[in-house]
């Protein structure tokens, strides 16, 4: 049965599983846009151009194209740079443009003096040929926040890092297999069923969806074992600390209005993770590299990797320890 026809999902469940095709939140000062679809348009940092000019998922293209950002060193430090832009089928205001970060850059090569436009479009012709985020300062005069390009409220944004693009394909192979994850927590028809679901829609929607999964080659037990989302009883876990994962985290509200959290809810939240740590030249999101894990272990791995993570712990364990900060015994409760 396609899955559009299945009985529907509890609706936080479903928004949650949503949410994963769509790049995280940032404040407004970054060049970022916040919480789109990972098709959206790519920056790619010019250093990155080799290994990221193609998406590594297999398509033919970023599919709402691209922008190259140069740093104003790498585009006025070079004086061949219009013929090495041209070389790659880059140009300056059609798919490149110069990023300023720093009031050091803006003030060496100011694009007011240039008779520059800040860029308005993702698309060729971008209307412009760069793009200002720089912080205020209380060093000098005229310290004030410069923010060009992209900061209107209908248009904020210049696109997505390119680590978090997927296709729009890609994007709904990982929704399936998330969707799986959550069916194979030891409690997932119970809880689907607290939510509002029957417990005959529960079991329909169950079994569909992994034997969806499973045709389209998303569940493979071995693979997803070691990928850290599958424990050896086949139970979803925390891919960093190996917890088997409660159905009912899923259910808990992702967000809270800020300094209203509520300890226990963060702790037992679960939010989508990532089991690679993101680097440039990998698409970070694609199936056997997504799970669910705790809020509170995605915080700490963060952009670290999870072995590394394991090994920081493991010398904070033994320096504590040795100190004799932490009892090498757990007491006897
Ligand atoms: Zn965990």
């Amino acid at each position: 049965m396609p899955l559009q026809r299945l009985p529907k999902l509890p609706q936080l469940l479903d928004r949650k599983i949503y949410k994963t095709g769509q790049t995280r939140g940032a404040d407004d000062d970054v060049i970022y846009q916040n919480r789109v679809s990972r098709s959206s348009t790519v920056l790619i940092p010019y250093r990155c151009w080799n290994l990221c000019a193609n998406p590594h998922d297999g398509g033919e293209g970023y599919e709402s194209g691209f922008i190259v950002l140069l740093s104003p060193s790498e585009y006025f430090g070079n004086p061949k740079i219009t013929a090495e832009l041209a070389a790659n089928d880059l140009a300056l205001g059609r798919n490149a443009l110069v990023f300023y970060e720093t009031r050091e850059a803006w003030e060496a090569h100011n694009p007011d003096s240039l008779r520059w436009q800040p860029a308005k479009r993702r698309t060729n012709p971008l209307g412009g040929r760069y793009v200002a985020r720089i912080p205020a300062t209380t060093a000098t005069d005229n310290g004030g926040r410069i923010v060009r390009g992209f900061d209107v409220t209908s248009n904020k944004g210049a696109g997505i890092r390119v680590y978090e693009y997927a296709s729009r394909a890609t994007t709904a192979k990982c929704r399936l297999q998330l969707e799986a994850l959550f069916w194979l927590c030891d409690d997932s028809a119970k809880v689907a069923v607290s939510n509002g679901m029957t417990p005959e829609d529960a079991a329909t929607r169950k079994a569909a969806v992994l034997i969806n999964c499973k045709e389209s080659r998303l569940l493979d037990l071995a693979r997803l074992t070691k990928a850290r989302t599958l424990n050896a009883r086949g139970r979803t876990i925390c891919p960093l600390c190996l917890e088997e994962l409660a159905g009912q985290g899923f259910f808990n509200r992702m967000e809270q209005a800020e300094g209203r959290e509520v300890t226990d809810l963060t702790v037992t939240q679960l939010n989508l993770f990532h089991i690679a740590e993101l680097r440039f030249g990998v698409q970070n999101h694609r199936p056997y590299n997504v799970g669910w894990g705790h809020h509170h272990c995605n915080v700490v791995v963060k952009d670290t990797g999870i072995v590394e993570t394991l090994e920081w712990m493991r010398r904070v364990l033994n320096r504590n320890m040795q100190e004799g900060h932490l009892p090498t015994e757990k007491k006897a409760s």
